[in-house]
């Protein structure tokens, strides 16, 4: 059985990983290696920033033969985050320091923190206007006895959607109870993880993935 190791410290974005793909992987998380270096998300692009991730871990793990399992093992990165049209695509890449990055704080801010600066950003944005998108880039680079044998795949998925004028929903995580996705009358957070994981970004990338899992098979 193949292992994969999820590069993510996010447990909202391991579960839907997990949910997403099922039982046919054993799974580690950063959890599992908390010696594990951290990787600076400095790309201009989520799928930089996953590809980043992805190589520098699956680097590292090489080191570890006693993590790797009976199969291949390989290192699976998410880098996702929040573009919103009526801010020329902000948050993007820096979707989790949102609220952090006018200020002398430094690191991620809180999803109430980034949620509440949303608000109030598109405050004097007309309804019509809040058009946003998810978008997540997924990499994954062999580990192991395969390191650096090919190039890092990196599969992209996005979830179109509008910025609502109020949170609702308590599921998910992030900007879900302010993302209202196209077609759908509630927001992510009060649609829940079983819809969520059929329209999300995250679940478009992991399609591409599975794809390309299942054609090297
Ligand atoms: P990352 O961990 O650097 O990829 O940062 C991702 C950030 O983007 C999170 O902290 C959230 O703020 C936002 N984000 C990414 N995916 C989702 C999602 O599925 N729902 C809500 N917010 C998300």
């Amino acid at each position: 059985m193949m292992t994969l190791v999820i590069a993510t410290r996010n447990a909202h974005k391991t579960d839907e990983i997990k949910a997403v793909l099922g039982g046919s992987f054993r799974y580690l998380t950063l959890a599992d290696v908390p010696d594990a270096p951290e990787v600076e998300e400095d790309g201009d692009t989520f799928a930089a920033n996953a590809r980043k991730k992805a190589e520098v871990l699956a680097a590292w793990l090489t080191g570890f033969p006693e993590l790797h399992g009976d199969g291949p093992i390989a290192v699976l990165a998410d880098d996702s985050g929040l573009e919103v049209d009526a801010l020329d695509g902000v948050p993007g890449v820096r979707s989790a320091r949102y609220a952090a990055v006018d200020g002398a704080r430094a690191g991620n801010a809180s999803d109430a923190a980034n949620n509440a600066k949303l608000l109030h950003d598109l405050e004097r944005v007309a309804d019509g206007q809040r058009t946003a998108r998810f978008r997540c880039a997924m990499a994954l680079a062999a580990a192991g006895q395969d390191v650096g044998e090919r190039p890092t795949p990196v599969f992209e998925g996005v979830c179109e959607g509008r910025i609502l004028r109020s949170a609702r929903g308590t599921a998910g995580f992030g900007y879900d109870p302010l993302f209202q996705p196209t077609g759908f009358a509630d927001t992510l957070a009060e649609l829940g993880a079983a819809v969520k994981n059929r329209i999300s970004h995250r679940a478009r990338a992991l399609a591409g993935l599975r794809e390309h899992l299942a054609r090297r098979r």
